[in-house]
């Protein structure tokens, strides 16, 4: 490709700039650098101060400083690891600089009365303050040295590509900016037409890109190491729409594809709710309500129902999937653990069965003749709803005339993952309708940017007499009374569960120390009838165990954090965190969730390892204090991140250059606004922007 002059920043290749050869643009590739734009939207990580000298007696462990003085003393010390110590001093202080690598040469230099600058971290060292390795120079005594001019910007980097390389990469990439270069490059594209983002006041894009990389001295290093400096924050909103926008668009494309119209009547839904031993709740009406709205339409729904736990989603899903199936099609419903895939077969199999309907089973352990005929009931439409966990979305499974994917507690699916079951199910023109169901809710502004390719739908009531669990955080040391609770309740006639946590890597160590402390719980308790679930137990074996808690011939259930979502007992009213320290706060909220499913009062408490740091104290204080799931979610984010919560992380999905969901939750009302106004008024801005933010590879719905 031949490029010129006037072309934009965007198709001109890396290779314009100097220093940048075949060899250096393959290594450029790997951090997603391949044009001159991409490379100013290669953002700071973080900062260093180098523009000015910083007195050594002002010094604090922590600290990263520029410093200059003269050398004292340079001597090699044998201690566990050789090393060289030169001690310098500026007249206010001094610092002892230490280096395990060292030549000769280096030594040598270190001449008592020489000039040295240095730029390190300081840190406490046995009798003065410490650089470890630091970058230095030898200088002429008492010589002016310039300092640098702008705050120095720490890229992330790679094998082969250093700081120095990147320094240099960003300067000319910013001339060619400014139109400024030898070359004088081209033009970097605008993508928001003035008149959107004006309202907003923001910073113009080359201003916001200098700034961010070349920061004046006088720029506030906290307010950028924040991020909340305007000119990231004009960043961050462009990144957060482009985000906003590639997500819009898989809902956008659902309008051009095509779905069963299902606008069944109220015959079996009204058959059903007729023989539950309750009445939907009023948000139970509503949710459902917008559901078979979008399901009589000829598109495929995509919808995110939001409740927390214990609101009764699964009767919502249960009548969604009675629609379908009143229309002639079948129903998938997918859990992303085994045990509650299996809670959800019984309880629709409880259900449904009576109304002539025929519930399958699929899970990744199906083995022999059981899955064999599962798969073939599936596959001539016997059976009208399969339940299991993603097995069911593998090829070999296959379905008559799928009309509706339910996936409950969407956020232990990634985002790449509910995305790429939309086209699963893909009969012929037609897609599936998806419903997905999460009970971790999150703020409505969030929800926005997180979910932009699914409508939502919030049950935000609970069924009626209820009663908030009442919480206790009490110290290991107090096990022996606890235990004496769990008795006192278990021959009164009530159930409990006792959920043992361990962080260990290994499925295998947990479901151990699980085994140890029911063990012992047993010999401490025999007149208590006690069980034990963890997920390495034959799913025969779960399911007898979950079978007997539910029938209450358990009064004590021994788990390990398997039990978090879904299950339901609502008959238990005692539940026992052991190191609740441990877990996050939406998690130790969902466990917390499987009691007070019924009217008595439920009580839950969490014991805890002392000491307890304060942090930790706060932590479970929120819980303690709060059953509003919301409100716990919230504290959740500000505390682990978003990402954490969201179960975004650990897939790597939703990664942000320099936008933050959190502390830019202020802009994503806006977001929303200039990405619909967009889309209208320029659609062919929108492909670039999302290139610009997503690179070729990320792209939501392209996977
Ligand atoms: P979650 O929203 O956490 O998935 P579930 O669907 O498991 O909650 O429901 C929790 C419990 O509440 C279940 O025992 C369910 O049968 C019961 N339930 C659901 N809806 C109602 C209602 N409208 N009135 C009374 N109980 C209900
Ligand atoms: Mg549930």
């Amino acid at each position: 490709m031949t490029t010129t002059a006037t072309d934009n920043l965007d198709i001109l290749p890396v290779t314009v700039l100097k220093g940048v050869g075949p060899r250096m643009a393959g290594r450029l590739e790997h951090l997603g650098i391949r044009t001159v734009q991409d490379v100013l939207f290669h953002l700071p990580l973080r900062y260093q101060d180098r523009t000015r000298v910083v007195p050594m007696g002002a010094l604090r462990p922590g600290d990263q400083a520029v410093v200059q003085g003269e050398v004292d003393l340079a001597e090699v010390r044998f201690g566990r690891r050789r090393s060289l110590l030169v001690r310098v001093s500026d007249g206010t202080g001094s610092l002892t600089l230490r280096f395990f690598h060292f030549n000769a040469a280096q030594q040598a230099g270190f001449v008592r009365g020489a000039g040295i600058r240095c730029y390190g971290e300081v840190r406490a060292g046995p009798t003065t303050a410490e650089m470890i390795h630091p970058e230095y120079r030898l200088i002429e005594a008492g010589a002016e040295v310039a300092v640098e001019e702008h705050l120095t910007p720490v890229y992330p980097a790679t094998e082969g590509v250093h700081q120095l390389t990147l320094r240099s990469i960003t300067e000319q990439a910013l001339h060619y900016l400014d139109g400024a270069g030898d070359e004088a490059g081209g033009r970097l594209p605008d993508w928001l037409p003035a008149r959107l983002v004006a309202p907003f006041r923001m910073t113009t894009l080359p201003a916001a890109l200098r700034y961010v990389h070349r920061p004046p001295p006088q720029a506030s290093v906290e307010l950028l190491v924040e991020g909340r400096h305007p000119a990231q924050q004009r960043l961050a909103f462009e990144e957060l729409l482009a985000h906003h926008l590639s997500l819009r668009r898989v809902r956008l494309r659902a309008q051009h594809t095509l779905a069963p119209v299902i606008a069944a009547g109220d015959g079996l839904v009204g058959d059903f709710v007729a023989s539950l031993p309750f009445a939907l709740t009023g948000a139970q009406q509503r949710v459902l309500g917008e559901i078979r709205d979008d399901l009589a339409h000829p598109h495929p729904m995509a919808r995110l129902v939001q409740g927390d736990v214990g609101s009764g989603k699964t009767v919502v899903a249960a009548c969604a999937a009675l629609c379908a199936v009143q229309a002639g099609y079948q129903v998938a419903l997918m859990a992303p653990t085994e045990l509650l895939a299996e809670q959800h077969y019984r309880g629709f199999r409880d259900w449904l069965e009576p109304l002539g309907i025929a519930v399958a089973w699929h899970g990744g352990k199906s083995r022999g003749k059981e899955r064999s005929s599962a798969l073939q009931a599936i596959r001539d439409g016997v059976a009208a709803v399969a339940v299991g966990t993603h097995a069911l979305f593998q090829e070999e499974v296959e379905f008559d005339r799928l009309g509706l994917v339910i996936i409950d507690e969407q956020h232990r699916f990634g985002v790449h993952q509910r995305l790429a079951l939309r086209d699963k199910g893909r009969n012929g023109e037609q897609r599936p309708h998806q419903l997905v169901m999460t009970a971790t809710p999150i703020p409505r502004t969030l929800a926005m940017t997180v979910y932009a390719d699914l409508d939502t739908s919030v049950i935000d009531e609970l069924p009626p007499g209820r009663l908030p669990v009442n919480t206790v955080v009490i110290s290991q040391e107090r096990r022996a009374e606890v235990m004496q609770r769990v008795r006192v309740a278990c021959t009164a006639g009530q159930q409990a569960y006792w959920v043992c946590t361990l962080i260990e890597e290994s499925e295998a160590l947990q479901c151990q120390a699980a085994e140890k402390t029911a063990e012992f719980l047993a010999e401490s308790l025999p007149d208590v009838r006690i069980a034990l679930v963890h997920g390495r137990l034959k799913p025969a074996a779960k399911e007898a165990v979950m079978a007997a808690f539910k029938a209450a011939t358990v009064d004590l259930l021994v788990a390990t954090t398997v039990i978090e979502v879904g299950v339901d007992v609502p008959n238990a009213t005692l539940m026992i965190i052991e190191n609740p320290e441990r877990l996050g706060l939406a998690q130790l909220h969902q466990l917390r969730g499987r009691v007070g499913r019924g009217r008595d009062q439920s009580n839950c408490v969490l014991l805890y390892q002392p000491p307890l740091s304060e942090t930790a104290r706060r932590r479970l204080a929120v819980l303690r204090d709060s059953n509003d799931g919301f409100e716990i979610a919230r504290r959740d984010m500000e505390l682990r991140g978003p990402g954490e919560v969201l179960g975004t992380r650990q897939t790597g999905e939703m990664k942000f250059h320099i936008a933050d969901l959190l502390r830019d939750e202020s802009l994503l009302a806006a977001v929303e606004q200039v990405a619909l106004q967009l889309l209208e008024c320029c659609p062919d801005h929108v492909s670039p922007l999302i290139r610009r933010w997503l690179g070729d590879a990320v792209q939501y719905g392209e996977v």
